[in-house]
């Protein structure tokens, strides 16, 4: 693996009072501190146990969700409190209707004019207050709506640089967990195919030995971006181990992966890695499996796996399909 990015300290304190003035808080240094160390733990996820990982994850999670409801509630608060103003404004209507009917007929002695006059001050003032009461509630739930957005756009983030790998630009394995979950519900509720495909570059450890491993992971850039220009931007790249890359191909089955894979090894085949003037042919074993209508994601990445193995006995610079 690549060793970890140096974290610059003076690009983080810039972020840092960034975010301070976005969100109008003083730099105090207490707020300063607190900005500083969420961004260092943003930037530098390597330094933290895979425990520590875990639960900043679960918590990305919580917190995303519950910015979703927190905009749902808001939502019908709002709409409640423009319901009330359309209530009294109705009710004001059928005053000023009485009035004018008791008006008309020439009715009403003087005191229940005055009566009637009294009850349509109050009524009014009321429907004053309620509408003053609505437009301030509408401004403070626009500004929470505002910085739920806020922490949406900023877990979005995270969530995209902690579901990254650094080298390639790939998903790394984290990133996979989620979205697999994902895709295979997708799959399932539309009845649509899936399939996984594990490739494992072939005798990747003897590139290292003749170039080194700085060449080597540059060997690794150079193959992922060769993958991602011959898949389709619904499909989705993995950085599945050192030298190892998981696709899922949506709305695909075995067979049209088997193209996709292919159409990978031309390309591949005709566009090495050129090492100044040193063409580096990179090669390639794969396993392919569908998504069987009885199983999870795990075990269809599980089945791929397995063809993957039998297509390194056979020989390397294969496809195989699982059962
Ligand atoms: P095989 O055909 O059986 O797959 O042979 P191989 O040499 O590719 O496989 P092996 O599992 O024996 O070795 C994998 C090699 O990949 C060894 C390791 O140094 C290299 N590797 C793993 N991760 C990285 C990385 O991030 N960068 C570089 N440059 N090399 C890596
Ligand atoms: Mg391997
Ligand atoms: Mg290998």
């Amino acid at each position: 693996m690549s060793s970890a990015t140096p974290v610059n300290p003076v690009e983080i304190a810039r972020i840092a009072l960034k975010r301070l003035s976005e969100r109008g808080l003083p730099p105090t240094p207490e707020n300063y501190a607190q900005f500083y160390n969420a961004i260092v733990t943003i930037k530098a996820p390597e330094s933290k146990t895979a425990t520590e990982m875990q639960l900043a994850w679960q918590v990305l999670y919580k917190l995303d969700d519950a910015a979703h409801d927190m905009g749902e509630v808001t939502e019908g608060l709002l709409s409640n409190l423009s319901g009330s103003t359309a209530v009294m404004q109705d009710s004001l209507g059928s005053l000023q209707a009485v009035r004018e009917a008791h008006a008309s007929q020439s009715v009403p002695p003087e005191e229940t004019h005055a009566t009637l006059e009294d009850l349509l001050n109050v009524v009014i003032s009321t429907t004053h207050n309620v509408h003053s009461t609505v437009t301030t509630s509408h401004s403070d739930l626009q500004t929470i709506r505002d910085s739920i957005r806020h922490i949406e756009e900023d877990l979005a983030f995270n969530r995209k640089v902690l579901e990254q790998d650094a080298l390639t630009g790939a998903l790394n394995r984290q990133g996979l967990d989620h979205l697999l979950m994902r895709e295979v519900k997708r799959a399932q509720r539309n009845d649509a195919r899936l399939t996984a495909v594990i490739i494992d570059l072939d005798e990747f450890k003897a590139i290292n030995d003749r170039f080194t491993h700085l060449v080597g992971d540059q060997v690794l850039v150079h193959m992922a971006n060769l993958t991602k220009a011959v898949l389709r931007e619904s499909d989705i790249l993995v950085r599945y181990g050192g030298e190892e890359f998981l696709i899922l191909l949506v709305d695909t089955d075995s067979k049209g992966a088997a193209y996709v894979i292919d159409r990978l090894r031309l390309v591949t085949g005709r566009t090495p890695y050129m090492h100044h003037a040193q063409r580096i042919e990179v090669r390639f074993s794969a396993g392919i499996a569908q998504l069987r209508n009885d199983e999870n994601g795990r075990a269809m990445v599980l089945r791929a796996d397995e063809a993957l193995y039998r297509a390194k006995n056979s020989g390397r610079g294969k496809t195989e399909m699982a059962d």
